[in-house]
């Protein structure tokens, strides 16, 4: 398989349907026209020829379709979850991750499979080649076509009842005046509009480093009147693998075995063995000084432009921690790469500094600067002028994916990428849209915050942002969404059918599981666990992993031997596992979160404590509430950032303070 991979990385891509100008069919009407080659506009003109739309991908350069900017890794805490819902309504990156991962490794094991967080380092290359294959070659109805979109065609001006002006929007227009039409649009340049990089004092206009910036498209947006900001974000500098010295970080090795992130693959394509190492080093006081002395030539970590509060530059770990490790991790590039991203130390220093900084790291001592850092400042449209189906609220047929609305990440990009694809061919074909809601998935809360709350600083998805964690997890992602989109017409019979199989076996074993009682005595009697006088008739699906005993199915089959049909599909097995250990579990949550919007107009003291223990907030959380100081649970409940969790804790809190019996 090695070689296989090494052999396709070397190969010529064969395309089936590629154009260039010279080619061009241009009196051809498309359905839709996704416009940008990343990770939101890969997803979204693969559902929209999915769908059967005629669909067309605009993009600056052939090459980078499927370019990772920054990390060569994909999922992660929350992040997988979003993985595993892209690939439960057929979207393409799990599977091509499936393909080209070189280490892949659960995140959060320690805590329940809910909120599990697959990861892996992907061999950027691999990636890239794997999903130009699947757009260029394999993916019937899509043309591609190399260019600029410059501007749209937008017509049919009308006032709403409120006195707004809604559009249409009809085509777009290249650079050099083309124009190409379609019955609906979907935007996801990523950081080009108006892309500016910054290293050092070094500034110039950028989409990201060897790209050009998309001004045309950016000035278009702002003239339809849409409510724009700027953020920024930024990527560390590469180091040359072999002048580092591994023996001064520690191993970290992938999982064995490794799980796949599709639904339709019970395992990746590299041997558990041939998985490459990543190492752990961190950095020394010593870098502290070169940051601080260097701020006045640090254009980037100036405050006026908002940068990721979760992927923060090693800047500004310094100046809001200082006095502190951080950590690096050495992340390989690919598996014929001599290049290694050191994850953890995004940063915009003048090169020659950069070098200093890499220098005092252990391990680093004598590391190869390949490529510095950079940061990149750039528009973004607010989400709030967003349905959430993603197609803008003023202007008719355009919808708008990736990081053009605020988010940061390949898995945001591309979970948004296949609902606005989804959709743009729905509206097209005359078929109903797909909204996902909080309870359905993390894809709904991802957009459902967007929407709702619009968002200030680049947007990443976490487990604590969902309140339905429990039911929300990525071992049920098909469940909960494959017949969603088989039914919008996105996901083939193939994967339907594996799902609808899957669903009814988990349900009749759930059955067979719930019908077997005994005693609490009996059981643990007969499993050999401590021993109990209890009563109490039990059903096997209630003992399973009860108390945190690890009691398995295969041990209950040892009492009732009925079970033991279960046992011989290990994936069925774990299924039957996770879901008894979250049946009651999730039913409370969802009382919870009942009791949260039934309280949602109970009024916070003025004089609260938000340092008190027993509210136990973390410093984000504690920071936003005293700088927002909201009146009431409901108010609260809409800051960014402020977990489910933490917001029942301070209803609870709340309804013990003395002072707070008043409602609004
Ligand atoms: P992109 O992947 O950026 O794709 C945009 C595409 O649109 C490109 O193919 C471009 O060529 C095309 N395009 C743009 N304008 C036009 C036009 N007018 N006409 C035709 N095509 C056009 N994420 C993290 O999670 N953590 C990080 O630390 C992190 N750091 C980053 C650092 C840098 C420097 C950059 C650039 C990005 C970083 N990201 C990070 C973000 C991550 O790369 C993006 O969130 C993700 O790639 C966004 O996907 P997208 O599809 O929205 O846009």
């Amino acid at each position: 398989m090695l070689n296989y991979c090494r052999k396709l990385l070397g190969a010529p891509l064969k395309i089936n349907h590629f154009r260039t100008f010279h080619n061009f069919p241009l009196e051809k009407k498309y359905d839709v026209i996704v416009v940008g080659g990343g990770h939101a506009g890969s997803e979204a003109c693969a559902a929209a020829a999915r769908m059967g739309a005629q669909t067309l991908l605009i993009t600056h350069k052939k090459e980078t379709v499927g370019e990772m900017s920054c990390n060569p890794s994909f999922g992660g805490i929350g992040k997988g979850h979003l993985m595993r819902e892209v690939d439960a309504l057929d979207g393409i990156c799990g599977r091509m991750c499936d393909l080209s991962g070189i280490q892949y490794k659960v995140l959060n094991r320690r805590k329940g499979p809910a909120v599990w967080g697959y990861r892996a380092q992907i061999d950027r290359d691999l990636y890239k080649k794997h999903i130009q294959n699947e757009l260029f070659k394999d993916t019937p109805n899509l043309d591609i076509l190399v260019a600029s979109v410059e501007d749209l065609i937008v017509e049919n001006p009308t006032s709403n009842n409120n006195g707004q002006t809604t559009v249409e929007c009809y085509g777009i227009i290249l650079n050099d005046g083309t124009k190409v039409s379609s019955k609906s649009v979907v935007i996801t340049t990523g950081t080009f509009l108006n892309g500016q990089i910054n290293i050092g004092t070094n500034i110039y206009p950028a989409g990201r480093i060897g790209d050009k910036p998309s001004i045309g498209l950016a000035k278009t947006l702002s003239s339809l009147n849409l409510r724009m900001g700027r953020l920024k974000t930024g990527t560390p500098p590469r180091l040359k693998a072999d002048t580092i010295n591994y023996k001064a970080c520690n191993i970290q090795k992938g999982d064995n075995p490794p799980l796949p992130f599709s639904f339709m693959n019970d395992k990746v394509w590299i041997k558990p063995e041939d998985q490459l190492l990543c190492y752990l080093t961190k950095t020394s006081l010593k870098i502290e000084s070169i940051i601080k002395n260097n701020l006045h030539v640090n254009r980037h970590v100036s405050e006026e432009v908002t940068g990721p509060r979760y992927c923060p530059s090693i800047e500004s770990k310094i100046l809001r921690f200082g006095g502190r490790e951080h950590q690096v991790w050495l992340e390989p590039e690919g598996l014929n790469s001599n290049v290694i991203y050191p994850n953890g130390l995004s940063c915009t220093l003048p090169e020659e500094l950069q070098v200093q900084l890499i220098h005092t790291i252990p391990g680093l001592e004598k590391a190869e600067v390949l490529r510095p850092g950079y940061g990149v400042e750039y528009d973004f449209v607010d989400p709030r002028e967003l349905q959430t189906t993603l197609e803008l609220k003023r202007i008719h047929h355009l919808f708008l994916a990736g990081q053009i609305n605020g988010t940061t990440g390949y898995e945001e990009a591309a979970a948004q990428g296949i609902i606005a694809g989804i959709n743009a061919a729905a509206l097209a074909l005359g078929k109903t849209p797909i909204t996902i809601s909080r309870t359905e998935g993390y894809i709904g809360v991802l957009i459902d915050d967007l929407t709702t709350l619009g968002t200030t600083e680049p947007y990443r998805m976490f487990t604590s942002r969902a309140e339905f964690r429990l039911t929300l997890r990525p071992d049920n992602a098909d469940q909960r969404l494959t017949g969603k989109g088989f039914q919008v017409g996105c996901v083939t019979k193939e994967r339907y059918d594996k799902m609808v199989e899957i669903k009814e076996k988990v349900a009749e074993s759930i059955a067979l599981l719930k019908s077997i009682t005994k005693t609490v005595s009996q059981w643990r009697k007969f499993l050999h666990v401590t021993p109990s006088k209890n009563p109490m008739q039990k059903s096997a699906f209630e003992m399973i992993d009860v108390n945190n005993e690890g009691i398995t199915i295969s041990m209950l089959a040892k009492v009732a031997p009925e079970l033991l049909a279960l046992t011989h599909d290990p994936l069925l097995e774990n299924r039957l596992h996770i879901e008894a250990l979250y049946e009651f579990a999730a039913a409370e949550q969802a009382v919870e979160v009942e009791e949260v919007r039934r309280e949602e107009s109970l009024i916070i003291p003025k004089d609260l404590d938000y340092n008190s223990n027993n509210l136990n907030l973390n410093s984000e959380e504690r920071e936003k509430l005293l700088t927002i100081q909201p009146q009431t649970i409901a108010a609260a409940s809409r800051i960014p950032g402020l977990t489910p969790s933490s917001v029942f804790r301070l209803l609870r809190f709340v309804k013990k303070y003395p002072q707070a019996q008043a409602t609004l």
